[in-house]
Protein backbone atom coordinates (compact mmCIF):
# COMPACT_ATOMS: atom_id res chain seq x y z
CA UNK A 1 0.00 0.00 0.00
CA UNK A 2 1.51 3.74 -0.89
CA UNK A 3 1.90 5.63 2.68
CA UNK A 4 0.67 9.16 2.68
CA UNK A 5 3.42 11.90 1.90
CA UNK A 6 3.14 14.94 4.55
CA UNK A 7 5.48 16.40 1.89
CA UNK A 8 3.40 15.52 -1.31
CA UNK A 9 -0.26 14.31 -0.15
CA UNK A 10 -0.86 14.01 -3.58
CA UNK A 11 2.18 12.12 -4.56
CA UNK A 12 2.33 8.85 -1.78
CA UNK A 13 5.29 6.97 -0.98
CA UNK A 14 5.15 3.34 -2.83
CA UNK A 15 5.17 0.36 -0.58
CA UNK A 16 3.59 -2.75 0.79
CA UNK A 17 3.74 -6.45 -0.73
CA UNK A 18 1.30 -6.05 -3.53
CA UNK A 19 2.14 -6.21 -6.74
CA UNK A 20 0.15 -4.05 -9.55
CA UNK A 21 2.36 -5.15 -12.53
CA UNK A 22 3.06 -8.35 -13.75
CA UNK A 23 6.56 -9.15 -11.82
CA UNK A 24 8.74 -7.43 -9.46
CA UNK A 25 10.64 -6.09 -11.89
CA UNK A 26 8.14 -3.96 -13.94
CA UNK A 27 6.83 -3.03 -10.35
CA UNK A 28 10.23 -2.05 -9.32
CA UNK A 29 10.39 0.50 -11.80
CA UNK A 30 7.07 1.77 -11.18
CA UNK A 31 7.53 2.14 -7.50
CA UNK A 32 10.53 3.98 -8.41
CA UNK A 33 9.18 6.46 -10.72
CA UNK A 34 6.67 7.17 -7.76
CA UNK A 35 9.26 7.62 -5.71
CA UNK A 36 11.29 10.16 -7.69
CA UNK A 37 7.91 12.57 -7.53
CA UNK A 38 7.17 11.55 -3.52
CA UNK A 39 10.94 13.44 -2.77
CA UNK A 40 10.33 15.47 -5.71
CA UNK A 41 11.05 19.16 -5.47
CA UNK A 42 8.01 20.22 -7.77
CA UNK A 43 6.41 16.99 -8.09
CA UNK A 44 3.17 18.73 -10.10
CA UNK A 45 5.55 19.80 -12.64
CA UNK A 46 7.04 16.92 -12.69
CA UNK A 47 10.40 18.33 -11.41
CA UNK A 48 12.36 16.43 -9.56
CA UNK A 49 15.23 18.66 -8.93
CA UNK A 50 18.19 20.79 -10.35
CA UNK A 51 15.41 23.30 -11.55
CA UNK A 52 14.27 21.49 -14.33
CA UNK A 53 15.44 17.77 -14.11
CA UNK A 54 11.80 15.30 -14.80
CA UNK A 55 10.69 12.60 -13.99
CA UNK A 56 8.61 12.60 -17.50
CA UNK A 57 8.09 14.89 -20.50
CA UNK A 58 4.65 15.86 -19.44
CA UNK A 59 1.20 13.80 -17.96
CA UNK A 60 -0.19 12.06 -20.63
CA UNK A 61 3.55 10.74 -20.97
CA UNK A 62 3.45 9.97 -17.56
CA UNK A 63 0.29 7.77 -17.83
CA UNK A 64 0.78 6.02 -20.47
CA UNK A 65 4.50 5.02 -19.09
CA UNK A 66 2.43 3.95 -15.30
CA UNK A 67 0.50 2.17 -17.78
CA UNK A 68 2.65 0.04 -19.70
CA UNK A 69 4.89 -0.55 -16.24
CA UNK A 70 1.94 -1.96 -15.37
CA UNK A 71 0.88 -4.19 -18.06
CA UNK A 72 4.20 -5.64 -19.81
CA UNK A 73 5.55 -8.78 -19.89
CA UNK A 74 9.04 -9.64 -18.99
CA UNK A 75 10.30 -10.32 -22.79
CA UNK A 76 9.22 -7.03 -23.71
CA UNK A 77 11.28 -4.11 -23.23
CA UNK A 78 10.00 -0.18 -23.00
CA UNK A 79 11.83 2.50 -25.05
CA UNK A 80 11.49 6.16 -23.11
CA UNK A 81 12.45 9.32 -25.60
CA UNK A 82 13.00 12.48 -23.39
CA UNK A 83 10.69 11.15 -21.31
CA UNK A 84 8.19 9.93 -23.58
CA UNK A 85 7.46 6.72 -24.24
CA UNK A 86 7.58 5.39 -27.67
CA UNK A 87 7.62 2.03 -28.13
CA UNK A 88 7.52 -1.46 -26.75
CA UNK A 89 9.67 -4.09 -28.15
CA UNK A 90 9.38 -7.70 -28.40
CA UNK A 91 12.93 -8.86 -26.84
CA UNK A 92 13.50 -11.02 -24.17
CA UNK A 93 13.58 -12.00 -20.45
CA UNK A 94 17.31 -11.11 -19.98
CA UNK A 95 16.98 -7.87 -21.59
CA UNK A 96 16.15 -4.82 -19.69
CA UNK A 97 12.68 -3.37 -19.71
CA UNK A 98 13.32 -0.22 -19.66
CA UNK A 99 15.76 1.69 -22.36
CA UNK A 100 15.58 5.35 -22.27
CA UNK A 101 17.64 7.86 -24.47
CA UNK A 102 16.79 11.46 -22.84
CA UNK A 103 17.71 15.67 -23.94
CA UNK A 104 20.77 14.14 -26.35
CA UNK A 105 20.65 16.86 -28.93
CA UNK A 106 23.61 17.09 -31.60
CA UNK A 107 26.42 18.51 -30.98
CA UNK A 108 26.53 21.44 -32.72
CA UNK A 109 23.39 22.70 -31.37
CA UNK A 110 23.24 21.23 -28.06
CA UNK A 111 23.16 24.99 -26.55
CA UNK A 112 20.98 26.16 -23.72
CA UNK A 113 18.79 28.71 -26.08
CA UNK A 114 18.14 25.86 -28.44
CA UNK A 115 17.11 23.10 -25.36
CA UNK A 116 14.32 25.79 -24.18
CA UNK A 117 13.15 26.03 -28.41
CA UNK A 118 12.83 22.70 -27.81
CA UNK A 119 11.26 22.56 -24.13
CA UNK A 120 8.50 25.10 -25.13
CA UNK A 121 7.29 22.92 -28.44
CA UNK A 122 7.06 19.90 -26.13
CA UNK A 123 10.06 18.11 -27.88
CA UNK A 124 12.42 17.17 -24.63
CA UNK A 125 12.68 17.14 -21.54
CA UNK A 126 15.76 16.93 -19.22
CA UNK A 127 16.22 14.38 -16.69
CA UNK A 128 19.01 15.63 -14.57
CA UNK A 129 21.01 12.52 -14.14
CA UNK A 130 18.95 11.05 -11.56
CA UNK A 131 15.61 12.39 -11.95
CA UNK A 132 14.27 11.13 -15.83
CA UNK A 133 15.94 7.91 -14.94
CA UNK A 134 13.40 7.14 -11.78
CA UNK A 135 16.68 7.22 -9.44
CA UNK A 136 16.46 9.99 -7.14
CA UNK A 137 16.53 9.40 -3.74
CA UNK A 138 15.99 12.95 -2.09
CA UNK A 139 18.67 15.06 -0.73
CA UNK A 140 20.12 11.89 1.05
CA UNK A 141 21.49 10.63 -2.49
CA UNK A 142 24.41 13.36 -2.36
CA UNK A 143 25.12 13.50 1.13
CA UNK A 144 27.73 10.99 1.63
CA UNK A 145 29.50 12.76 -1.52
CA UNK A 146 29.42 16.34 0.37
CA UNK A 147 30.58 14.90 3.47
CA UNK A 148 33.56 12.88 2.18
CA UNK A 149 34.71 15.95 0.40
CA UNK A 150 34.29 18.16 3.88
CA UNK A 151 36.72 15.43 5.35
CA UNK A 152 39.04 15.11 2.98
CA UNK A 153 39.20 19.28 2.70
CA UNK A 154 39.12 18.42 7.16
CA UNK A 155 42.64 16.17 6.54
CA UNK A 156 44.15 18.41 4.38
CA UNK A 157 43.84 21.47 6.07
CA UNK A 158 42.25 21.36 9.45
CA UNK A 159 44.13 18.51 11.29
CA UNK A 160 41.59 15.77 10.31
CA UNK A 161 38.47 17.65 11.81
CA UNK A 162 35.74 20.40 11.58
CA UNK A 163 35.15 20.94 14.98
CA UNK A 164 35.33 24.96 15.29
CA UNK A 165 35.38 25.66 11.40
CA UNK A 166 32.92 27.72 9.32
CA UNK A 167 31.86 26.08 6.36
CA UNK A 168 29.57 29.02 3.92
CA UNK A 169 27.43 27.77 1.35
CA UNK A 170 24.31 28.71 -0.91
CA UNK A 171 21.25 26.66 -2.28
CA UNK A 172 18.93 24.68 -0.15
CA UNK A 173 17.19 22.87 -3.18
CA UNK A 174 16.70 18.73 -3.91
CA UNK A 175 20.47 18.42 -3.71
CA UNK A 176 22.13 21.49 -2.18
CA UNK A 177 19.77 20.97 0.33
CA UNK A 178 22.30 18.32 1.63
CA UNK A 179 24.71 20.26 2.58
CA UNK A 180 23.42 21.81 5.94
CA UNK A 181 23.72 17.91 7.35
CA UNK A 182 26.86 17.18 5.77
CA UNK A 183 28.25 20.03 6.97
CA UNK A 184 26.98 19.21 10.41
CA UNK A 185 27.57 15.53 10.21
CA UNK A 186 31.36 16.65 9.41
CA UNK A 187 31.38 18.64 12.47
CA UNK A 188 31.59 22.21 11.38
CA UNK A 189 29.42 25.28 11.93
CA UNK A 190 27.22 25.79 8.28
CA UNK A 191 25.53 28.51 7.27
CA UNK A 192 23.18 27.65 4.14
CA UNK A 193 21.90 31.01 2.40
CA UNK A 194 18.94 30.36 -0.23
CA UNK A 195 16.45 32.99 -1.93
CA UNK A 196 13.48 30.65 -1.56
CA UNK A 197 11.65 30.88 1.82
CA UNK A 198 9.78 27.29 1.10
CA UNK A 199 13.40 25.21 0.11
CA UNK A 200 14.68 26.95 3.79
CA UNK A 201 11.77 25.50 5.80
CA UNK A 202 11.60 22.01 3.61
CA UNK A 203 15.00 21.70 5.04
CA UNK A 204 14.75 23.11 8.86
CA UNK A 205 11.24 20.53 8.75
CA UNK A 206 12.98 17.36 7.74
CA UNK A 207 15.92 18.11 10.22
CA UNK A 208 18.52 19.01 7.81
CA UNK A 209 18.94 22.75 9.08
CA UNK A 210 19.08 23.58 13.19
CA UNK A 211 17.72 26.99 12.72
CA UNK A 212 16.81 29.51 9.95
CA UNK A 213 18.28 32.78 11.10
CA UNK A 214 16.13 36.30 10.51
CA UNK A 215 18.81 37.85 8.82
CA UNK A 216 22.60 38.20 8.44
CA UNK A 217 23.72 39.50 11.63
CA UNK A 218 21.66 36.63 13.52
CA UNK A 219 23.46 33.93 11.52
CA UNK A 220 27.23 35.39 11.63
CA UNK A 221 26.69 35.66 15.69
CA UNK A 222 24.88 31.83 15.40
CA UNK A 223 27.94 30.51 13.17
CA UNK A 224 30.02 32.70 15.26
CA UNK A 225 29.32 31.24 19.08
CA UNK A 226 28.91 27.80 17.64
CA UNK A 227 32.99 28.16 16.27
CA UNK A 228 33.70 29.22 19.44
CA UNK A 229 32.16 26.41 21.37
CA UNK A 230 33.50 24.39 18.38
CA UNK A 231 29.94 23.25 18.40
CA UNK A 232 28.53 21.36 15.25
CA UNK A 233 25.29 23.68 13.67
CA UNK A 234 23.44 24.13 10.67
CA UNK A 235 22.25 27.73 9.93
CA UNK A 236 19.42 28.38 7.10
CA UNK A 237 19.40 32.60 5.99
CA UNK A 238 17.14 33.89 2.81
CA UNK A 239 19.06 35.67 0.62
CA UNK A 240 20.08 36.42 -2.50
CA UNK A 241 24.09 34.77 -2.09
CA UNK A 242 25.21 37.22 -5.18
CA UNK A 243 24.37 40.00 -2.85
CA UNK A 244 25.45 38.17 0.57
CA UNK A 245 28.43 36.75 -0.16
CA UNK A 246 30.36 39.89 -1.18
CA UNK A 247 28.67 41.58 1.95
CA UNK A 248 30.19 39.07 4.40
CA UNK A 249 33.61 39.06 2.53
CA UNK A 250 33.96 42.92 3.48
CA UNK A 251 32.81 42.66 6.96
CA UNK A 252 36.07 40.98 7.06
CA UNK A 253 34.99 37.59 7.80
CA UNK A 254 36.94 34.81 6.09
CA UNK A 255 34.88 31.20 6.50
CA UNK A 256 37.23 28.37 6.14
CA UNK A 257 35.74 26.49 3.64
CA UNK A 258 33.20 28.10 0.70
CA UNK A 259 31.33 26.83 -2.38
CA UNK A 260 28.04 27.01 -3.45
CA UNK A 261 24.64 24.87 -5.11
CA UNK A 262 22.69 27.38 -6.43
CA UNK A 263 21.20 26.36 -9.90
CA UNK A 264 23.73 28.33 -11.45
CA UNK A 265 24.02 25.78 -14.06
CA UNK A 266 20.71 27.51 -15.86
CA UNK A 267 20.23 30.93 -15.67
CA UNK A 268 16.67 30.71 -16.68
CA UNK A 269 14.63 28.16 -14.78
CA UNK A 270 17.63 28.17 -12.07
CA UNK A 271 19.59 31.04 -11.10
CA UNK A 272 17.91 33.98 -9.64
CA UNK A 273 19.78 36.98 -9.92
CA UNK A 274 20.28 39.53 -7.23
CA UNK A 275 17.45 42.68 -7.31
CA UNK A 276 14.81 40.36 -8.18
CA UNK A 277 12.24 38.91 -6.07
CA UNK A 278 10.57 35.46 -7.42
CA UNK A 279 7.71 36.60 -8.81
CA UNK A 280 9.63 38.68 -11.45
CA UNK A 281 11.87 36.07 -11.94
CA UNK A 282 8.45 33.87 -12.09
CA UNK A 283 7.15 35.92 -14.61
CA UNK A 284 10.21 36.72 -16.97
CA UNK A 285 10.87 32.64 -17.05
CA UNK A 286 7.59 32.80 -19.24
CA UNK A 287 8.21 35.69 -21.51
CA UNK A 288 11.98 37.04 -20.66
CA UNK A 289 14.21 34.63 -20.89
CA UNK A 290 17.25 36.33 -22.60
CA UNK A 291 16.54 39.33 -20.45
CA UNK A 292 16.71 36.74 -17.48
CA UNK A 293 19.39 35.12 -19.08
CA UNK A 294 21.81 38.16 -18.76
CA UNK A 295 20.51 39.47 -15.19
CA UNK A 296 21.55 35.66 -13.81
CA UNK A 297 25.19 35.42 -15.70
CA UNK A 298 25.67 39.14 -13.97
CA UNK A 299 25.09 38.32 -10.75
CA UNK A 300 27.07 35.17 -11.30
CA UNK A 301 29.62 37.37 -12.10
CA UNK A 302 29.10 38.95 -8.52
CA UNK A 303 28.90 35.76 -7.03
CA UNK A 304 32.00 34.31 -7.99
CA UNK A 305 34.10 37.34 -7.66
CA UNK A 306 33.69 36.99 -3.87
CA UNK A 307 34.17 33.37 -3.62
CA UNK A 308 37.93 34.58 -5.52
CA UNK A 309 37.69 37.08 -3.12
CA UNK A 310 37.31 34.47 -0.17
CA UNK A 311 40.19 31.96 -1.87
CA UNK A 312 42.57 34.95 -1.75
CA UNK A 313 41.67 35.87 1.95
CA UNK A 314 42.85 31.86 2.59
CA UNK A 315 39.42 30.00 2.42
CA UNK A 316 39.18 26.47 0.85
CA UNK A 317 37.02 27.27 -2.13
CA UNK A 318 35.74 25.14 -4.70
CA UNK A 319 33.35 24.56 -7.13
CA UNK A 320 30.15 21.96 -6.02
CA UNK A 321 29.51 20.49 -9.44
CA UNK A 322 26.66 23.84 -10.48
CA UNK A 323 29.31 25.49 -13.83
CA UNK A 324 28.94 28.31 -11.65
CA UNK A 325 32.75 29.02 -12.63
CA UNK A 326 32.05 27.99 -16.45
CA UNK A 327 29.10 31.00 -16.42
CA UNK A 328 31.18 33.48 -14.69
CA UNK A 329 34.01 33.05 -17.35
CA UNK A 330 31.34 33.52 -20.12
CA UNK A 331 30.70 36.88 -18.37
CA UNK A 332 34.28 37.74 -18.39
CA UNK A 333 35.58 36.61 -14.91
CA UNK A 334 38.73 35.23 -16.76
CA UNK A 335 40.21 33.83 -13.81
CA UNK A 336 37.01 31.87 -12.32
CA UNK A 337 38.80 28.72 -12.91
CA UNK A 338 41.01 29.39 -10.37
CA UNK A 339 38.67 28.01 -7.80
CA UNK A 340 39.12 24.17 -8.43
CA UNK A 341 36.79 21.39 -8.75
CA UNK A 342 35.61 18.94 -6.35
CA UNK A 343 35.97 15.96 -8.64
CA UNK A 344 39.16 16.98 -9.56
CA UNK A 345 40.40 18.67 -5.67
CA UNK A 346 39.27 15.95 -3.42
CA UNK A 347 37.27 12.39 -4.55
CA UNK A 348 39.54 11.69 -8.01
CA UNK A 349 41.59 8.94 -6.63
CA UNK A 350 38.33 7.25 -5.39
CA UNK A 351 36.63 7.43 -8.40
CA UNK A 352 40.04 5.76 -10.39
CA UNK A 353 39.44 2.99 -7.92
CA UNK A 354 35.77 2.88 -9.19
CA UNK A 355 34.50 3.76 -5.79
CA UNK A 356 31.93 6.15 -6.20
CA UNK A 357 27.66 6.68 -4.95
CA UNK A 358 26.30 3.44 -5.04
CA UNK A 359 22.65 3.02 -3.45
CA UNK A 360 19.67 0.98 -3.12
CA UNK A 361 16.04 1.48 -2.37
CA UNK A 362 14.03 -1.08 -0.18
CA UNK A 363 10.85 -1.27 -2.64
CA UNK A 364 8.47 -2.61 -0.01
CA UNK A 365 9.07 0.70 2.02
CA UNK A 366 10.25 -0.74 5.10
CA UNK A 367 12.75 0.72 6.88
CA UNK A 368 13.86 -2.93 8.38
CA UNK A 369 15.07 -3.86 5.22
CA UNK A 370 17.85 -0.92 5.06
CA UNK A 371 18.66 -1.68 9.03
CA UNK A 372 19.46 -5.00 8.04
CA UNK A 373 21.08 -3.96 4.86
CA UNK A 374 23.45 -1.45 7.18
CA UNK A 375 24.32 -4.31 9.77
CA UNK A 376 25.44 -6.55 6.42
CA UNK A 377 27.55 -3.97 5.06
CA UNK A 378 29.17 -3.36 8.25
CA UNK A 379 29.67 -7.41 8.31
CA UNK A 380 30.86 -7.48 5.11
CA UNK A 381 33.85 -4.25 5.13
CA UNK A 382 34.92 -4.39 8.80
CA UNK A 383 38.43 -2.72 7.47
CA UNK A 384 36.52 -0.29 5.00
CA UNK A 385 36.63 2.88 7.52
CA UNK A 386 34.96 4.78 4.69
CA UNK A 387 32.27 2.45 5.06
CA UNK A 388 31.87 1.55 8.69
CA UNK A 389 32.07 5.61 9.74
CA UNK A 390 29.26 6.55 6.85
CA UNK A 391 27.28 3.83 8.28
CA UNK A 392 27.53 4.78 11.58
CA UNK A 393 26.65 8.46 11.17
CA UNK A 394 23.91 7.99 8.05
CA UNK A 395 22.24 5.92 10.77
CA UNK A 396 22.67 8.29 13.17
CA UNK A 397 21.96 11.39 11.56
CA UNK A 398 20.17 11.03 8.01
CA UNK A 399 16.30 10.45 7.98
CA UNK A 400 14.88 8.32 5.69
CA UNK A 401 12.72 10.38 2.50
CA UNK A 402 10.65 8.44 0.60
CA UNK A 403 11.32 4.25 -0.05
CA UNK A 404 13.73 3.82 2.71
CA UNK A 405 17.09 4.04 1.04
CA UNK A 406 20.89 4.24 1.24
CA UNK A 407 24.03 5.35 -0.50
CA UNK A 408 27.49 4.33 0.01
CA UNK A 409 30.83 4.76 -1.76
CA UNK A 410 31.60 1.27 -2.76
CA UNK A 411 33.83 0.48 -5.31
CA UNK A 412 34.81 -2.69 -8.04
CA UNK A 413 33.34 -6.09 -7.14
CA UNK A 414 32.19 -4.45 -3.70
CA UNK A 415 28.84 -3.51 -5.02
CA UNK A 416 28.48 -6.95 -6.55
CA UNK A 417 29.12 -9.03 -3.69
CA UNK A 418 26.86 -6.55 -0.99
CA UNK A 419 24.13 -6.74 -3.66
CA UNK A 420 24.11 -10.85 -4.41
CA UNK A 421 24.20 -11.24 -0.77
CA UNK A 422 21.09 -8.56 0.04
CA UNK A 423 19.68 -10.77 -3.22
CA UNK A 424 19.97 -14.17 -0.74
CA UNK A 425 18.41 -12.40 2.05
CA UNK A 426 15.45 -11.71 -0.42
CA UNK A 427 15.24 -14.95 -1.48
CA UNK A 428 15.30 -16.48 2.32
CA UNK A 429 12.39 -14.01 2.81
CA UNK A 430 14.75 -12.39 5.71
CA UNK A 431 13.80 -8.95 3.71
CA UNK A 432 10.32 -7.15 3.26
CA UNK A 433 10.42 -7.45 -0.41
CA UNK A 434 13.07 -6.79 -3.11
CA UNK A 435 15.69 -4.25 -3.57
CA UNK A 436 16.66 -2.05 -5.99
CA UNK A 437 20.13 -1.07 -6.75
CA UNK A 438 21.23 2.02 -8.92
CA UNK A 439 24.39 4.61 -8.44
CA UNK A 440 24.48 8.53 -9.49
CA UNK A 441 25.29 8.98 -13.03
CA UNK A 442 28.18 10.98 -11.53
CA UNK A 443 30.38 7.67 -10.98
CA UNK A 444 33.70 6.52 -12.96
CA UNK A 445 32.79 4.95 -15.94
CA UNK A 446 29.60 6.56 -16.53
CA UNK A 447 29.77 10.44 -17.03
CA UNK A 448 31.58 12.65 -19.30
CA UNK A 449 31.49 15.56 -17.90
CA UNK A 450 34.36 18.20 -18.98
CA UNK A 451 33.78 21.07 -16.26
CA UNK A 452 32.58 18.83 -13.32
CA UNK A 453 33.45 14.85 -13.53
CA UNK A 454 36.03 14.83 -16.02
CA UNK A 455 37.69 18.47 -15.72
CA UNK A 456 41.59 18.40 -15.90
CA UNK A 457 41.78 14.40 -16.80
CA UNK A 458 45.78 13.90 -16.73
CA UNK A 459 45.57 12.25 -20.47
CA UNK A 460 43.07 15.07 -21.56
CA UNK A 461 40.16 12.77 -22.95
CA UNK A 462 37.59 15.16 -20.69
CA UNK A 463 34.95 15.90 -23.34
CA UNK A 464 35.27 12.64 -24.85
CA UNK A 465 31.90 10.73 -24.36
CA UNK A 466 32.41 7.65 -25.66
CA UNK A 467 32.34 5.94 -21.63
CA UNK A 468 29.13 6.87 -21.05
CA UNK A 469 27.58 5.42 -24.40
CA UNK A 470 29.99 2.10 -23.95
CA UNK A 471 28.72 1.91 -20.73
CA UNK A 472 24.92 2.04 -21.52
CA UNK A 473 25.56 -0.18 -24.28
CA UNK A 474 27.60 -2.36 -21.89
CA UNK A 475 24.71 -2.45 -19.39
CA UNK A 476 22.16 -4.01 -21.57
CA UNK A 477 24.37 -6.72 -22.95
CA UNK A 478 24.94 -6.73 -19.14
CA UNK A 479 21.42 -7.28 -18.07
CA UNK A 480 20.55 -4.75 -16.36
CA UNK A 481 16.88 -3.67 -16.02
CA UNK A 482 17.21 -0.07 -16.70
CA UNK A 483 19.71 1.78 -18.83
CA UNK A 484 19.74 5.15 -19.84
CA UNK A 485 22.04 7.40 -21.54
CA UNK A 486 21.31 11.38 -20.56
CA UNK A 487 22.82 14.51 -21.82
CA UNK A 488 22.83 18.16 -20.80
CA UNK A 489 19.58 20.23 -20.56
CA UNK A 490 19.10 24.03 -19.69
CA UNK A 491 22.86 25.35 -19.31
CA UNK A 492 23.91 21.80 -18.93
CA UNK A 493 23.19 21.81 -22.85
CA UNK A 494 26.62 20.66 -24.97
CA UNK A 495 28.19 19.96 -21.22
CA UNK A 496 27.75 16.36 -20.58
CA UNK A 497 26.22 12.62 -21.26
CA UNK A 498 26.30 10.55 -18.70
CA UNK A 499 24.58 6.83 -18.32
CA UNK A 500 22.59 5.10 -15.54
CA UNK A 501 21.25 1.93 -14.45
CA UNK A 502 19.19 -0.03 -11.83
CA UNK A 503 19.07 -3.90 -11.56
CA UNK A 504 16.31 -5.02 -8.88
CA UNK A 505 16.91 -7.96 -6.57
CA UNK A 506 13.94 -9.95 -6.47
CA UNK A 507 15.44 -13.08 -4.87
CA UNK A 508 15.11 -15.20 -8.03
CA UNK A 509 18.46 -16.67 -10.23
CA UNK A 510 17.46 -14.29 -12.46
CA UNK A 511 18.32 -11.61 -10.29
CA UNK A 512 21.49 -13.25 -9.10
CA UNK A 513 22.73 -13.31 -12.90
CA UNK A 514 21.54 -10.00 -13.78
CA UNK A 515 22.87 -8.08 -10.68
CA UNK A 516 26.84 -10.20 -10.97
CA UNK A 517 27.06 -9.11 -14.50
CA UNK A 518 26.09 -5.56 -15.06
CA UNK A 519 27.34 -4.06 -11.63
CA UNK A 520 30.52 -5.72 -12.10
CA UNK A 521 30.79 -4.73 -16.04
CA UNK A 522 29.76 -1.15 -14.45
CA UNK A 523 32.68 -0.54 -12.14
CA UNK A 524 35.03 -2.67 -14.74
CA UNK A 525 34.52 0.08 -17.11
CA UNK A 526 34.90 3.01 -14.30
CA UNK A 527 38.30 1.06 -13.80
CA UNK A 528 39.24 0.74 -17.61
CA UNK A 529 38.42 4.41 -17.82
CA UNK A 530 40.79 5.84 -15.53
CA UNK A 531 43.42 2.98 -16.29
CA UNK A 532 42.76 4.21 -19.59
CA UNK A 533 44.00 7.73 -18.79
CA UNK A 534 47.07 6.76 -17.30
CA UNK A 535 46.00 7.08 -13.24
CA UNK A 536 48.24 4.95 -10.62
CA UNK A 537 44.89 3.58 -8.47
CA UNK A 538 43.26 2.09 -11.73
CA UNK A 539 46.31 0.31 -12.74
CA UNK A 540 46.47 -0.84 -9.46
CA UNK A 541 42.76 -2.09 -9.14
CA UNK A 542 43.55 -3.94 -12.70
CA UNK A 543 46.14 -5.69 -11.21
CA UNK A 544 44.49 -6.20 -7.78
CA UNK A 545 41.23 -7.44 -8.80
CA UNK A 546 42.14 -8.73 -12.23
CA UNK A 547 39.81 -6.22 -13.82
CA UNK A 548 40.02 -7.33 -17.81
CA UNK A 549 41.73 -3.94 -19.21
CA UNK A 550 43.22 -4.10 -22.65
CA UNK A 551 46.28 -3.00 -22.69
CA UNK A 552 48.01 -2.26 -25.91
CA UNK A 553 51.37 -3.15 -25.83
P1 LIG B 1 17.35 23.02 -7.17
O1 LIG B 1 16.90 23.75 -8.37
O2 LIG B 1 16.46 22.02 -6.53
O3 LIG B 1 17.77 24.09 -6.04
C1 LIG B 1 18.54 25.24 -6.33
C2 LIG B 1 18.35 26.23 -5.19
O4 LIG B 1 19.13 27.39 -5.44
C3 LIG B 1 16.91 26.69 -5.05
O5 LIG B 1 16.48 26.41 -3.76
C4 LIG B 1 16.96 28.19 -5.35
O6 LIG B 1 16.04 28.92 -4.59
C5 LIG B 1 18.39 28.52 -4.96
N1 LIG B 1 18.93 29.73 -5.60
C6 LIG B 1 18.94 30.04 -6.93
N2 LIG B 1 19.58 31.21 -7.12
C7 LIG B 1 19.99 31.64 -5.91
C8 LIG B 1 20.73 32.75 -5.46
N3 LIG B 1 21.20 33.68 -6.31
N4 LIG B 1 20.98 32.89 -4.12
C9 LIG B 1 20.52 31.97 -3.25
N5 LIG B 1 19.81 30.89 -3.62
C10 LIG B 1 19.57 30.71 -4.94
O7 LIG B 1 18.75 22.36 -7.55
P2 LIG B 1 19.57 21.21 -6.80
O8 LIG B 1 19.01 19.89 -7.17
O9 LIG B 1 19.73 21.54 -5.37
O10 LIG B 1 20.98 21.33 -7.57
C11 LIG B 1 21.77 22.50 -7.38
C12 LIG B 1 22.94 22.49 -8.31
O11 LIG B 1 23.85 21.43 -7.96
C13 LIG B 1 22.55 22.23 -9.77
O12 LIG B 1 23.34 23.02 -10.61
C14 LIG B 1 22.85 20.77 -9.95
O13 LIG B 1 23.07 20.42 -11.28
C15 LIG B 1 24.11 20.63 -9.11
N6 LIG B 1 24.34 19.25 -8.63
C16 LIG B 1 25.60 18.89 -8.23
C17 LIG B 1 25.81 17.59 -7.77
C18 LIG B 1 27.12 17.13 -7.29
O14 LIG B 1 27.39 15.94 -7.32
N7 LIG B 1 27.97 17.99 -6.78
C19 LIG B 1 24.79 16.68 -7.70
C20 LIG B 1 23.54 17.08 -8.10
C21 LIG B 1 23.32 18.36 -8.53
Amino acid sequence: MPKPNSRHPSFPIPGGPDLRAKGWRQEALLRLLENVLSVGEDPDNLVVYAALGKAARNWAAHKAIVETLTTMHEDQTLLIQSGKPVGLMKTHAKAPLVIMANCNIVGQWAKAEYFYELERKGLICWGGLTAGAWQYIGSQGVIQGTYEIFMRIAERRFGGDLAGRFILTAGLGGMGGAQPLAGRMAGAAILCIDIDPERAAKRKAIGYLDEIAPDLDAALAMIDAAVKERRAISIGLVGNAAALYPEIYQRGIVPDIVTDQTSAHDLVYGYVPKGMDLATVKSLRKDGQGQLMAASRASIVDHVHAMLDFQTAGSEVFDNGNLIRTQAREGGVANAFDIPIFTEAYLRPLFARAIGPFRWMALSGEASDIARIDDLLVEMFPDNKIITNWVRLARENIPFEGLPARIAWLGHGERTALALKVNALVAKGELAGPIAFSRDHLDAGAMAHPNIMTERMKDGSDAIADWPLLDAMMLCSSMADLVVVHSGGGGYAGYMTSCGVTVVADGTAEAEERLDNALTNDTALGVIRYADAGYDEALDEVERKGVPHIKLG
